[in-house]
């Protein structure tokens, strides 16, 4: 008779609209919360259930007196009743740990990315550039 409500996580957010049979679902399944909560990007959806979450923080250099931007990237289980894509802006949070690198859960989609696309296709480009430069660097070398 009861209708399947979603599980109180025990923090004040949306819940998900649809059900799902994921064990490992904080709303439908029996995992529970516990630790650090960040907000990140899903930079990566293809695996199964999983994403990759990529997110900035300021680190502090001494010798500058300046923060610089670093990026950390996480794995994180993507419950299929929340389904993130890449793009999404997502709200994950610490949990046990679901495999040997994932021990975070999204709990909310916030919305997605403006310009995430063009971003990652200039990181790309980056990449191809930087691999470029690698690979002409010992021929260089060579001629002297
Ligand atoms: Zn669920």
């Amino acid at each position: 008779m009861t209708k399947a409500e979603p599980r109180n996580i025990g923090i004040v957010l949306e819940k998900p609209k649809q059900n799902c049979n994921d064990m490992k679902c904080p709303f439908h399944g029996h995992l529970s919360m516990r630790g650090r909560q960040f907000t990140g990007t899903a930079i990566s959806t293809k695996m199964r259930k999983t994403a990759v979450i990529e997110f900035e923080r300021l680190h502090f250099i001494k010798k500058y007196e300046r923060y610089e931007k670093r990026r950390t990237k996480l794995k994180v289980h993507n419950p299929e009743c929340i389904n993130a894509k890449d793009g999404d802006i997502v709200r994950i949070m610490e949990c046990r740990p679901l495999s040997k690198t994932k021990n975070f859960v999204i709990i909310q989609k916030l919305g997605s990315e403006k310009g995430f696309k063009e971003k990652m296709e200039l990181r790309e480009a980056a990449k191809v550039l930087a691999k470029k430069e690698e690979e002409t660097k010992p021929e260089k070398k060579g001629e002297q």
